[in-house]
């Protein structure tokens, strides 16, 4: 057992100090003043520290990604170290542009090794192309029959390289989604990636005016990746929908109008919509161009697992936003969205993921996942197989 003493707690509501009882993996209580003896349990002073809960990342390609430039563009697969050191502790893994030398059931099993390594993994079946490409031979199969799907995506919506699905199909995939989800007791939620194309949401607002599935099967995400389409997601969430921000970017994204996390949060909390329905991912491993001054590609970063609490200390520092509201859109929120029971909160009786921030820099210093020290004093204390 282990009890962390008297830390100041957001769960991700302020709750003041506690101390936090983990044993198993899980979080036995949560309450002020518990005294174990020091026999039965580690005992750690966590006074200097903010207990928050572990962060979900919920689109990240764990088998890497890119590609776009030919084949020695194709991105790295993620080491357990980039998610702990942004303090991560639940990813879903997703497949992008490419779905042809990267597969759904070559993503199954990177998932199952990260949590083999030590975190909580889900992933999406099918990548950008319609129809999806699926391990089973269906959406509704994948999500009945095997425990980390939870969903499908990212399905690729107004951008080019989109296989330019219709209306039909799209419905179809999400009432397919939105079966498997029913009967299997997942989201089954329908991750979309939004590209630059004018037409933007208009597809899933046409779904959602003209057919029973409700608007919570669908996370579009890249939300934030220009003015219009940022525009168009402040409509849409106020409609009902769920919003997902990009937190990987690179300058020049950004001058061109790209609008970074932490701003776009307090944009659209200021334009009233509900935080509660507004969630980041990092895109991690996906590849994000570098072009100099004339507009030539002159090299590719990759996206990071760690850009997705950096956006939220930003979100805190630089525009304002309360701790608990920047924390919830990578913790409460993610959690809701995708049904992940035990994730993103810190209560009896859910998963011990949990991270300890420094209590002016909010600079991570610790992280557990399922009850176990991945960080300890901002030291990555457990590495990947091959690290
Ligand atoms: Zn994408």
């Amino acid at each position: 057992m282990l009890l962390l003493k008297n830390a100041d707690l957001f769960t991700p509501a302020p709750a003041g100090r506690a101390d936090i009882l983990i044993a198993g993996g899980r979080i036995e209580r949560v309450e002020a003043g518990l005294a174990i003896p020091e026999r039965y349990c580690d005992v750690v002073d966590a006074s200097s520290l903010v207990a928050v809960p572990g962060f979900i990342d919920a689109h990240v390609h764990i088998t890497g990604g890119g590609g776009e430039g030919g084949y020695a563009t194709r991105t790295p697969e993620l080491m357990l170290s980039d998610a702990v050191r942004g303090g991560v502790t639940t990813i879903v893994g997703c497949l992008g542009t490419d779905g042809v030398t990267r597969s759904p059931a070559s993503l199954l099993a990177k998932a199952r090794g990260l949590d083999a390594e030590g975190i909580s993994t889900f992933i999406y079946t099918g990548d950008y192309a319609v129809p999806t490409r699926t391990i089973t031979g269906g959406i509704e199969r994948d999500l009945l029959l095997i425990d980390k799907v939870i969903g499908v995506g990212e399905v690729a919506l107004a951008d080019h390289r989109s296989t330019q699905p219709t209306f039909d199909e799209i419905a179809r995939i999400a009432s397919e989604a939105r079966r498997g989800g029913i009967l299997s007791g997942k989201a089954g939620l329908v991750n979309v990636h939004m590209g630059d194309g004018r037409r933007g949401l208009s597809l899933l607002r046409r779904i959602l005016d003209e057919t029973e599935i409700p608007p919570a099967q669908f996370l579009p995400t890249h939300v934030n990746r220009n003015p219009w389409l940022f525009e168009e997601g402040i409509a849409y969430a106020k409609a009902g929908g769920l919003v997902d921000f990009t937190t990987s970017t690179v300058p020049a994204s950004l001058e061109e109008g790209e609008v970074k996390c932490s701003r776009a949060l307090r944009l659209m909390l200021e334009a009233g919509v509900d935080a509660a329905q507004i969630t980041f991912t990092s895109d991690g491993q996906g590849s994000l161009p570098v072009f100099d001054a004339a507009g030539r590609l002159v090299r590719l970063d990759v996206g990071r697992v760690t850009s997705l609490f950096a956006e939220v200390r930003d979100a805190v520092a630089d525009e304002g936003v309360p701790l608990e509201t920047a924390l919830s859109v990578v913790t409460a929120n993610p959690a809701r969205a995708l049904k992940l029971a035990g994730k993103g909160q810190i209560a009896a009786g859910a998963d011990a993921d949990l991270v300890l921030l420094d209590r002016r820099s909010l600079a991570i210093r610790g992280v557990l996942a399922r009850g176990r020290w991945l960080m300890r004093e901002g030291d990555v204390i457990v590495k990947g197989t091959f690290e």
